[in-house]
This record gives C-alpha cells, sequence and structure tokens, in this order.
C-alpha cells in the first residue's frame, strides 16, 4: 500500500485528493520506481486545477517529473538498486506520474542518475532546470559567448527562469531579469542578475525593431514579452523561447530576421532525446552552483500540491518546489 495524489473529474472538475494504492494499480510499465521526490512545474499547476486540457485521462496521477530508485525491472538497462530521473514524455499527463510514492515507467523514458547528484537536487532542477539547460545550451550552439554582451531571461523569479540566471552567471554571461515581482529583486541578484527590468515595461508592445540590447535571449513568458526581446536583440543574435507564461502569441514582425539575422530557436524538454537530455543531466551537475539550488527549492507533500499548484498558475511561486511523497 502507498500513496499518491489522484485526479478524478466530476462534472467537467478536476478534483485531487490523496488516495492509498496498492501496486497492482499502477500502469504495468518494465521499471517499479520508489519515488523519492518529484517537483511542481507550471503544468502540474494547470493539471491538478484542471486549467486547460493538460490531463487526457482520469483517474490521474499527476506529476510530470520524478527521481528514485529502481525496485523492480524486466528491463536489462535497469537494476534494483539504480538512481534513476524521469522528466517529460507526456507523464503526468497522458501517464500516471511522480506525485506517488511508487510509479511504473518505460525504461526508454528514464535517465541514469549522473554520479554526484541525488534525487533531491535532480528534482530541484527538473522540467524546468532542464528545460533551462536546453535553452542556454541553444545559446551556446549558435555561437553566442559571455563576450558577446548581455543576455536577458524573462519570468526570471520562475522555476525555468531562475535556473537559466544562475547557468548563465555561473558561466560568466551577464544576465539582466525580467520579472513582475519587485520582491524576487534581492533573490535574483542572489542568483547573479545584474540588471532588473520590469514586467510591465519589457510586456509593451513594440516596433518592428528597437535599440540593440540582448547578446541573446531565453524566454519563458512568449506574446509581446518575446516580440520585444526579438526587437531588442543585438546583430546576429539568437533568443531561446521555451514558455508561454504570458500567452502563445507572437505579434511580431520579419524585421529582426531578416535585418539583423536574430535568429529564434525553439526548446522542447518533454520530447528531447535522450542523448541530448543525457549532455543537460551532466552539465546542468558542473554548471548549476549547489548554493543556488539551496535558494531556489521549497520542500511540500503531497496534501500540499493542490495549493502549490493555485499558486503556480496565479504565478505566486518563486523558483522550485520539490515534491516529497513520503512527507
Ligand atoms: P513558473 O510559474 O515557475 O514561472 C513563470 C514565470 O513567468 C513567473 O514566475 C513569472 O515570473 C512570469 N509570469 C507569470 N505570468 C506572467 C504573465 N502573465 N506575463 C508575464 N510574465 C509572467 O513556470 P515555469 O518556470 O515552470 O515555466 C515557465 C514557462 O515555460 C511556462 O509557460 C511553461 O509551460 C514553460 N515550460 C516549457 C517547457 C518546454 O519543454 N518547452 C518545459 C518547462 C516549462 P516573474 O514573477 O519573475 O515575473
Amino acid at each position: 500500500m502507498f500513496n499518491a495524489l489522484v485526479l478524478e473529474q466530476e462534472e467537467g472538475k478536476t478534483l485531487s485528493s490523496v488516495k492509498t494504492l496498492e501496486l497492482s494499480d499502477l500502469p504495468d510499465e518494465e521499471v517499479l520506481v520508489e519515488v523519492s521526490y518529484s517537483s511542481l512545474n507550471y503544468k502540474d499547476g494547470l493539471a491538478v486545477t484542471g486549467t486547460g486540457k493538460i490531463v487526457h485521462k482520469f483517474p490521474m496521477v499527476p506529476g510530470i517529473d520524478l527521481a528514485g530508485v529502481v525496485k523492480e525491472s524486466r528491463s536489462p538497462d535497469y537494476q534494483p538498486g539504480d538512481q534513476v530521473i524521469m522528466t517529460g514524455w507526456s507523464v503526468g499527463e497522458r501517464y500516471w506520474g511522480g506525485y506517488s510514492q511508487y510509479a511504473r515507467i518505460k525504461p526508454e523514458w528514464l535517465v541514469k542518475m549522473p554520479e554526484g547528484m541525488d534525487a533531491a537536487k535532480a528534482m530541484s532542477i527538473g522540467t524546468a532546470g532542464l528545460t533551462a539547460m536546453l535553452c542556454v545550451m541553444a545559446l551556446e550552439e549558435s555561437g553566442i559567448t559571455p563576450d558577446r554582451g548581455t543576455v536577458v531571461v524573462t519570468g526570471a523569479a520562475g522555476g525555468v527562469g531562475s535556473v537559466a540566471v544562475a547557468i548563465l552567471s555561473q558561466l560568466g554571461y551577464t544576465v539582466a531579469a525580467v520579472t513582475g515581482r519587485e520582491s524576487t529583486h534581492e533573490y535574483l541578484r542572489g542568483l547573479g542578475a545584474s540588471e532588473l527590468l520590469s514586467r510591465t515595461e519589457m510586456a509593451e508592445p513594440a516596433r518592428p525593431l528597437e535599440k540593440q540590447r540582448w547578446a541573446g535571449g531565453i524566454d519563458t513568458v512568449g506574446d509581446t514579452m518575446l516580440a520585444r526581446v526579438l526587437a531588442e536583440t543585438d546583430y546576429r543574435g539568437t533568443v531561446a523561447a521555451c514558455g508561454l507564461a504570458g500567452g502563445y502569441k507572437l505579434p511580431t514582425t520579419v524585421m529582426p530576421f531578416i535585418l539583423r539575422n536574430v535568429r529564434l530557436q525553439g526548446v522542447d524538454s518533454v520530447m528531447c532525446p535522450v542523448d541530448i537530455r543525457t549532455t543537460a543531466w551532466n552539465r546542468l551537475l558542473t554548471d548549476l552552483p549547489d548554493n543556488a539550488l539551496g535558494e531556489i527549492a521549497n520542500v511540500i507533500g503531497l496534501s500540499d500540491v493542490p495549493q502549490a499548484a493555485a499558486d503556480i498558475v496565479a504565478g505566486k511561486i518563486q523558483g522550485r518546489t520539490l515534491v516529497d511523497p513520503n512527507k
């Protein structure tokens, strides 16, 4: 018997409750994992609160991330005792996820825990941190080095944004952080941001081209803010876009692309191939300072998830939230 947060639907409303389940209730996948930690991402917030169509079938155990120890395995690639990480692959949306003491997972969705990392650190990072690392790698791949100038990060006090600020700063980039919350300024400076910009100012609709300010950008917000970042990006700069916290539209023009050779690089962590994921997890071990993670992460139990989910959707969460299903 073990505990899991279960989502059910009643008259079109999503209801969540902590339930006691048996191992035979879990889907029949090859690897049984005892979950040490999961985490709370924006998408988990949408799933648990029933905002947006994230969950494809009910009942659902949400939680798009998990880290833990293999208990049983029918796959030759994993043995009992192996430490593993799972993020993405529509787990917590189509397949039962990490807000549970146990989960059964397909072996091809697992990544071996990098040497020197543990489940708590992995889930302080989670999908949000992995996405931040993939965004930084996208900037590097397009030649954006620290000497090129300032990199702007939007939604900076959120999960993806916080980790992006910390990694960029560790790698020697000058970072400008865009936030809607003045209360997070000290936190963002602590992570390494040297310039703080207001969300209101950066969400103002831009002209097709504005004064060049950014060597690169990591955008978690979308809509007019991404359009402004593009209009302000330097000649041959790159913007990595991964989120839509401010909206899914992109009211821009071709001008930044055809006159300034600006590159817009999409970043997805959900279906990201395993070799790139493994590289990113190993990079996170070295490029994300432990003291930054201490600042970033709070720990909650399963029964705290519904409130935290409402808070992340309302934009009230700072940094990363770990979920301890054994708490
Ligand atoms: P968080 O809620 O932790 O952070 C989002 C941040 O965006 C908030 O903290 C806030 O930052 C800012 N924000 C919120 N609402 C608005 C708004 N209306 N206008 C402008 N800014 C706003 O979420 P995550 O960091 O987990 O995720 C960020 C985005 O990235 C989400 O859209 C998520 O779906 C997406 N994502 C995409 C992934 C991918 O694979 N492509 C993977 C993970 C996340 P502040 O308070 O500093 O202003």
